[in-house]
């Protein structure tokens, strides 16, 4: 099989929720982590493949050289169409990496221009005149003002990319692209023979996201959020490199016993979290100030001590004060990385006692997790939450499920809806 599309993410829990929405249309979608050997590429690639890298925050020749690496695979396997996934809040330095890694693809591919949409309509994040709004907040002015990596303080997000890029930006605007997807090409074209490089696009709901693909289904290389990539898969079936649906609904997935890791303080995980102890279920709690002194004995006691039959939830997720204090002790890196330790060691000792369905909150936990149990691919099943999917994993004990659930998606009650579709499977 060769993959008519190839896709590369600057995350572990963006790459999922892009996995998520292009298997909406029934193509078969698997995700991998890291770029794969070159000997994986001739071990039966799938129809579209994702790539999870973790380069939003690294220096930028690094995320340029492993994005290139990842690039490479994916042709090697066959990939002729790509694209180029980051965060719907344009999560970036000034130094990049959105840009950088977008202007090394094009040199790769050969490509003149290309188009950066990050809407994602679904999730509350629209484009228009070029500025990103969150819900009614210009991004500015939403809680990713003060996110602690990537503080956003700009919404224009013309502004924000020319400094990461060499070659010129510019805009196609709201107005055009209500007017489809040929007036947005001859826009784009317009702006690419006024020596334009970087086309910011506009879109403030999904029927401009399906303009905007259609108008751009023939570029090698697309770079956006999630939501631009949902219509790609019918534009390649009609292009003929992509085969009618499979079903990838159809996953199956194991059944048995159930675990919660929630590493995530981001407002939605609280509630879920919260929502999850009212229901009952047996839940403990990891702080790492307590984890600094005494170690992780105690919740591995705890864990192999549970009943198999019912879900259990393991949680560092604490709101903001409480986290503020564990970092003023102990310091940002060492508080997530004891948090970050202890949840990849429960994570393993679950899977050594038989745990087949796995859950896990907040992106960079899911990271630690995928990384300590050896996962490297995971085949994508039914989405749980827009951009939430069941997957298929494999370890060294054996097949699992595994849901990986970055920190503000889901409804409050995200976990009880996966554990419930994961047993009716
Ligand atoms: P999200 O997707 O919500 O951003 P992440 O897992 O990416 O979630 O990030 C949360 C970070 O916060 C992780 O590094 C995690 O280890 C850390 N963390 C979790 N709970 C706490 C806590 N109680 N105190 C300090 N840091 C915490």
């Amino acid at each position: 099989m060769t993959p008519a599309l190839g896709c590369i993410a600057d995350d572990v829990t963006g790459a999922s929720d892009l996995a998520a929405l292009l298997a909406r249309s029934g193509a078969r979608v698997s995700l991998r982590f890291g770029v794969p050997d070159a000997g994986e590429a001739g071990r039966s690639p799938d129809e579209i493949e994702v790539i999870a890298l973790k380069i939003r925050t690294v220096p930028v020749a690094e995320a340029v050289a492993q994005a290139r690496a990842a690039l490479d695979w994916l042709r090697a396997a066959g990939a002729q169409r790509f694209f180029w996934k980051y965060c719907s809040t344009f999560d970036s330095t000034p130094q990049g990496n959105i840009g950088p890694v977008a202007e090394a693809l094009m040199a790769d591919l050969g490509v003149l221009a290309t188009i950066y949409a990050p809407s994602f309509p679904e999730n509350g994040r629209t484009v228009w005149m070029g500025n990103l709004f969150v819900g009614r907040q210009p991004l500015a002015e939403s809680p990713m003002r003060d996110h602690p990596l990537t503080p956003m303080r700009d919404s224009d997000l013309t502004r924000l990319l020319a400094p990461q890029v060499r070659g010129r930006v510019g805009l196609v605007d709201g107005l055009t692209v209500a007017r489809g997807p040929k007036a947005i090409r001859a826009s784009f074209d317009a702006a690419v023979a006024d020596g334009v490089a970087h086309v910011v696009t506009d879109a403030v709901d999904d029927a401009g996201l399906d303009a905007i693909a259609a108008a751009f289904a023939d570029l090698p290389l697309l770079t956006g959020g999630s939501a631009l990539a949902r219509p790609l898969p019918a534009l390649l079936r009609v292009a003929g490199m992509l085969p009618p649906a499979t079903g990838a609904a159809a996953l199956a997935l194991p059944a048995g016993p159930a675990l919660v890791l929630s590493g995530s303080c981001s407002a939605m995980t609280r509630r879920q979290v919260a929502a999850m102890i009212d229901a009952g279920a047996p839940a403990l709690r990891l702080d790492p100030l307590a984890l600094a002194r005494d170690g992780i004995g105690a919740a591995r006691d705890w864990l192999a001590a549970q009943p198999p039959d019912a879900p259990v939830l393991v949680y560092a997720t604490a709101e903001p004060e409480s986290v503020r204090a564990a970092q003023d002790r102990l310091g940002r890196e060492v508080a997530g990385a004891l948090v970050e330790g202890a949840m990849a060691q429960l994570a393993q000792d679950a899977r050594a006692r038989g745990v087949t369905r796995l859950v896990v909150a907040g992106g960079e936990t899911s990271g630690a997790v995928v990384a300590a149990l050896g996962v490297r691919r995971l085949v994508i099943g039914p989405e749980i939450a827009p951009g939430v999917p069941w997957t298929r994993a494999q370890d060294a004990a054996g097949p699992f499920g595994l849901a990986l659930k970055s920190g503000n998606f889901g409804e409050p009650a995200f976990f009880a809806q996966a554990l419930a579709m994961a047993s009716a499977a």
